[in-house]
């Protein structure tokens, strides 16, 4: 299959292979994102073959407005608490999980009896969604395991030929994916940390649950409350190590470590210490924008093939921290050295 690179003048060639079933790679503020109509099964099950995903993993349905939820009757009853949540939040980075109705196909929901619903903020986004004239399902438009596209150059590594176009828009703003809360449990229960943090929910909501899954590694055969919580994600080919410790303990660790194979993942704070490769996430402290480059960095460790080892500091999970702990632990397959246990 060829793959068109389309520009955002050409909204209404990607919406013409939205309604006739196809799958199209778009960006959105959070990271790129595969686009097939949500209400047509067979075109889900497109994307879920482009990225090897397994059929248990439900997506995200995009609207581009609160009304498209009504519209198109996704939902049984709009809960009060999503009428807030897309009140203070909407558009822009966070997942409601409703009570779905019969309209949504069972690739979309894989089974479950709820639908994950985003209104995105990013222009193009909206303007596709809008111009197919039906919801998006969309997930991130990577291989299933790898790091999240931030760019339409990394779709293109991992989609070309596999899909039908792609639309060539900006870097990801936030460069994570959204943060998913589900209202169909007794509290609100955040299942993925994203953009809009903890937080944030919790001044807008009260009473706010994280779910296990995000901070830990769920224990064999648990039921995940979000199936995508389960699979390895977001992991590099090299083996990614995070250390739990002083600035000073991290660097003294690394530069003992220090090897042609080995890279650091680290702050603007440590270029200048650090006597090995270097990819920096940001200022210290600045997990705006360690989230923003953070998919990008795990994406050009691949991308230099000689990069074996990978040290990263453990992240803070303070406010957009926690998107960013809970990529990096599962990218480390939840391996963590407590640098003042050596
Ligand atoms: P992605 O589309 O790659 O951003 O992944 C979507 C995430 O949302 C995955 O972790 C899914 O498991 C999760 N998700 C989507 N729909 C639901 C749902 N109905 N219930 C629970 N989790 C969901
Ligand atoms: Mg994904």
């Amino acid at each position: 299959m060829n793959t068109l690179v389309l520009n955002n003048t050409q909204i209404d060639v990607a919406a013409e292979i939205l309604k006739n079933g196809g799958v199209v790679g778009i960006p959105t503020e959070t990271v790129y994102g595969l686009a097939a109509d949500a209400l047509n099964g067979e075109a889900v099950a497109k994307i879920f073959r482009a990225k090897g995903r397994p059929m248990d993993n439900p997506l995200i349905v995009h609207v581009a407005a609160f009304e498209d939820i009504e519209r198109f009757h996704l939902v049984r009853e709009i809960p009060e608490a999503a009428k807030q949540l897309a009140h203070a939040f909407w558009p822009g980075p966070l997942t409601i999980i409703m009570k779905r109705t019969d309209v949504i196909p069972h690739e979309v929901s894989a089974g479950l009896d709820t639908v994950a619903v985003r209104f995105p903020s990013h222009p193009t986004a909206q303007a596709v969604i809008r111009a197919a004239n039906t919801p998006l399902a969309a997930p991130s438009a990577n291989l299933s395991g790898s790091p999240s596209p931030t760019t339409a150059q990394h779709v293109l590594n991992d989609m070309k030929g596999k899909i039908d176009a792609v639309i060539d828009g900006s870097a990801s703003a936030v460069g994570v994916e959204s943060t998913v809360i589900t209202l169909a449990t007794d509290v609100p229960r955040v299942l993925r940390p994203g953009g809009i943090t903890v937080e944030q929910l919790r001044a807008v909501l009260g009473e706010v649950e994280v779910d296990d899954a995000v901070l830990h590694k769920l224990a064999d055969g648990a039921v995940a409350a979000s199936p995508g919580m389960k699979y390895k994600h977001y992991a590099p080919k090299a083996n990614v190590l995070l250390l739990k410790g002083s600035d000073d303990a991290y660097i003294r660790y690394v530069n003992a470590h220090a090897g042609e194979d080995v890279c650091a993942l680290c702050c603007d704070e440590d270029l200048l210490l650090l006597k090995v490769k270097t990819l920096s996430l940001g200022k210290r402290g600045d997990y705006l924008t360690h989230a923003h480059h953070l998919f990008d960095c795990l994406r050009r460790i691949d991308e230099n093939h000689t990069i074996h080892t990978v040290y990263s500091r453990l992240p803070s999970i303070e406010g957009v921290g926690l998107a960013v702990y809970n990529r990096l632990i599962r990218a480390a397959g939840f391996e963590v050295i407590d640098l003042e246990a050596i």
